[in-house]
């Protein structure tokens, strides 16, 4: 080939290139995602003996955990603010009286979550939505107390806890009776909270008939799963184990194979909700600080 068109080729060739990586770099420009915030309460602490913890099929020479952290959650996205899952019923607050017994198994609450709200400048009443994973007593702890928030919860949970019998274990209606006279949209599937994809719940029955999960888009930290009571252990996600009063076992396993699917196909990070040790990871996490609730964004 002539020198000169093989020279003219080399040029044209160079231009394309800085012209390509100058549209790149157009393209690449720094995200303007609006910020998402989470906020992590310390809503309580389950501790169970040795013997109960085969209600989660696991045994003891399984595992030294023997406490479960109860998170409450507060999302702040720019339409609205979330709260997800209620922790302990405010009246178990023990606090210096230390540990509330029961059969096997004991809990504590430390602060009401009102209170822990109260540092970051909120009321009950600041809520435009509110969704737990399920409504077992440890999730839905302050339901009650509630004012005016938009309750998100799927058919299958709803007609469980509002049916003349209520069958689920661990369901006392007491506990979250009000949330049938507030405003509500009943789900039957995924749904997206805020219309933009970044704060999604997502069915995954049969720890209770309608629990669900909840995805979050954020920023620093990426992206996120809450598990509910997906799993309550590390050692529950790595063996696939059910606890023994799940309603529906066939059904936690399709929601397992589910969940593990997307958070493969999304890159979203699972956070088990009941795990202390992750509790105590997140404090560490780039992209989360504690100030003066912990927060990550
Ligand atoms: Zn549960």
């Amino acid at each position: 080939m002539n020198t000169m068109i093989r020279f003219t080729r080399i040029l044209i060739c160079l231009g394309l290139a800085l012209c390509a990586s100058y549209a790149g770099a157009e393209t690449q420009a720094p995200t303007t995602k609006p910020q998402i915030k989470l906020y992590v309460f310390d809503c309580g602490i389950l501790n169970y003996d040795d013997d109960t913890l085969k209600f989660f099929s696991v045994s003891a020479s399984e595992t030294t955990v023997r406490d479960l952290f109860v998170p409450c959650y507060v999302i702040e996205h720019k339409q609205g603010r979330l709260l997800w899952e209620g922790g302990l019923p405010s009246n178990s607050l023990t606090g210096a009286y230390g540990w509330q017994e029961n059969k096997g198994w004991r809990m504590r609450l430390d602060k009401t979550f009102q209170e822990q709200l109260a540092q970051i400048g909120l009321g009950m009443d600041d809520f435009d939505y509110m969704a737990f994973s399920h409504l077992h007593f440890d999730h839905i702890g302050v339901a009650n107390e509630v004012k005016g928030g938009t309750l998100l919860i799927q058919k299958d949970e709803y007609d469980a806890a509002f049916a003349e019998k209520v069958t689920v274990p661990a369901f006392k209606p007491e506990l979250y009776n009000k949330l049938e006279q507030a405003d509500k949209v009943i789900l039957n599937g995924e749904h997206d909270v805020f219309g933009d994809g970044r704060v999604r719940l997502i069915p995954a029955p049969g720890h209770t008939p309608g629990h669900q999960v909840l995805f979050l888009d954020l920023n620093e930290t990426g992206p996120i799963v809450l598990s509910g009571d997906l799993y309550h252990f590390r050692l529950s996600r790595e063996r696939k184990l059910v606890p023994i009063f799940n309603v529906d076992k066939e059904k936690s396993l399709n929601s397992i194979e589910h969940i593990e699917q997307f958070l493969k196909e999304s890159g979203a990070e699972l956070w088990i909700e009941h795990e202390l040790a992750q509790y105590e990871q997140i404090k560490k996490m780039p992209g989360c600080k504690l100030s003066p609730v912990l927060h990550c964004i």
